[in-house]
């Protein structure tokens, strides 16, 4: 059975032979001045106390995640124009 390709934005299927993207997303969690900075014992106790509530995969997810997804040209078009979404203005980092 052949793997079809789809276009996650508009859902087109990604014929064969057709020119498609693929947007690689890494999320990663930062701390102003790190996390340690300026913080008291009571704040250290409180990170550390949330830290234990959390599953593994919980914090992962939190400093962590990765989304790749395929597009097609119209929608690559959209995606690099927008890439936080239609109403959001985009300031790469390092650019003001
Ligand atoms: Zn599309």
């Amino acid at each position: 059975m052949p793997l079809h390709l789809f276009c996650a934005r508009c859902g087109r299927r990604l014929e064969r032979g057709i020119t498609y993207y693929i947007v690689t997303v890494t999320l990663t969690a930062e701390v102003e001045g790190g996390i340690f900075q300026g913080r008291g014992e009571g704040d250290l106790e409180a990170i550390f106390s949330q830290v234990r509530e959390k599953s593994a995969q919980e914090l992962e997810e939190e400093v962590y995640q990765r989304f790749q997804f395929l597009l097609c040209k119209p929608c690559r078009d959209v995606f690099v124009k927008y890439p936080l979404g239609d109403e959001v203005s985009f300031s790469p980092v390092g650019q003001t």
